[in-house]
């Protein structure tokens, strides 16, 4: 195992030390949101104590302090995934809000009637919705890049998807659902090779392996702020430079204009141009302090930890009776899916929580992937830096009682 001193950076996360039912919170939901470190709470305090004001527009001491506190979040989101400038970066509430806006703004612009989207199996209902709302406005297709049995995309039939009516093509980097980490600097470069325009949902990748869109050649590529350490209600949208100044907004109002007469309105450059109204300015604040947390970490101690933990935890609960593990490709990431003989996974999420482990249990807002594999719910453990081998030996053995029919352990 790679030296990671979970326990000293636990100490950074007050909730952990919370009791559940009687017992030590184990906090294993971390694919839905992640716990704050006392570094995003405290910014969230100093910023609300010293620096709170609308930002912009007027010109007094503390304007300029959360003026430079918001762009200062913003080239701080930049640069954490690789941007060639802070003017890439549009801030949203969250993953969801970056892809709408996307398919508001870009989308009927450059989306026509028999016209192509390619989506994966494996996206979360985020990257699905949207996306038919449009091609419903516009009569364009959706076509699906198919997985195989472990859940891994199927590259060769993505090519022959391809065409060169295809004009978007938007994947998750990591499925929520099973795990699988999504080769997508491939997908990008075939569908750029096809003309088309690509889109990566990293919600699920950014907390747990370095992106870098740069390197990857994105044009789109969003995250939201509560699965990485930071507060809800924020998140990012990057868009190559050349995309986003050929977007219209997509909601107007306050801070996106240049000027405005009854006549007409002129609007700002991005991102200006796609954040109208007072934006989410603290929480944008609170994202940056949850990078500089991250990253004082650093992603690749970080990524090779939890390996070790979803290889621990997968060889557990392989061990259980009954229970299949559901999404086995050998790329994946701090997640392990399964369902157990004889017990709905509502059961299991219930029966763990009286032990105080927190999973989620259900369809996991990706319904297509479960039904993929004859499902509609699994039970999904998700891990981040700060879990330990011995919460996972926690969770294994709680299963294993469950699947032996044993109740509650007394301890
Ligand atoms: N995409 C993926 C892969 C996700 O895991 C999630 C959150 N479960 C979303 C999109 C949506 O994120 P949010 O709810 O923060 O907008």
């Amino acid at each position: 195992r790679p030296a990671f001193d979970a326990r000293a950076v636990r100490r950074d996360f007050p909730i952990l030390s919370e009791l559940v039912n009687g017992r030590p919170l184990i906090w294993l939901d971390n694919a839905a949101t992640t716990q704050k470190p006392r570094a995003v709470i405290d910014r969230l305090v100093e910023f609300y104590s010293r620096e709170n004001s609308n930002i912009h527009r007027a010109a007094h001491e503390l304007a300029a302090r959360a003026t430079d506190a918001y762009e200062g979040a913003r080239r701080t989101v930049a640069r954490f995934v690789g941007a060639g400038s802070a003017e890439e970066i549009v801030f949203v509430r969250g993953t969801t809000e970056a892809i709408n806006l996307v398919a508001k703004a870009w989308g009927p612009r450059n989306i026509g009637a028999g016209d192509e989207i390619v989506l994966s199996h494996l996206e979360h209902h985020a990257n699905i919705v949207p996306w038919q709302m449009l091609a419903e406005q516009t009569g364009a297709v959706i076509k699906v890049i198919p997985v195989d049995d472990d859940g891994e995309l199927l590259l060769d039939r993505y090519t022959s998807l391809l065409s060169d009516r295809t004009k978007l093509v938007a994947v998750t980097q990591m499925s929520n659902a099973l795990g699988t980490v999504v080769p997508v600097e491939k997908v990008i470069e075939i569908g750029h090779r096809a003309g088309a325009r690509v889109l990566v949902d990293a919600a699920q990748s950014v907390p747990h392996l370095p992106v870098d869109v740069r390197a990857l050649d994105a044009d789109f590529l969003v995250f939201s702020g509560h699965k990485l350490f930071g507060p809800t209600g924020i998140g990012v949208l990057y868009g190559k430079r050349e995309v986003l100044e050929d977007m219209p907004p997509w909601e107007g109002g306050g801070n996106m204009i240049t000027d405005v007469t009854f006549e007409k309105s002129s609007y700002q450059p991005p991102p200006g141009r796609f954040e109208a109204g007072t934006g989410n300015i603290a929480d944008a604040v609170g994202l940056a302090a949850a990078i500089d947390y991250v990253e004082r970490i650093g992603l690749p101690n970080i990524g090779a930890y939890e390996h070790t933990l979803v290889e621990h935890a997968t060889e557990g609960l392989r061990g259980v009776p009954g229970l299949r593990l559901v999404g086995t490709a050998p790329h994946k990431a701090s997640i392990v899916s399964f369902v157990l003989d004889g017990h709905e996974p509502s059961e299991v999420g219930t029966a763990l929580n009286e032990e105080g482990i927190a999973v989620r249990s259900g369809h996991h807002c990706a319904q297509p992937i479960l039904r993929r594999y004859g499902l509609e719910a699994t039970v999904r453990p998700s891990f981040a830096f700060y879990n330990t081998h011995e919460e996972v030996d926690a969770l294994v053995a709680a299963v294993h009682r469950l699947a032996d029919g044993r109740g509650r352990r007394r301890r």
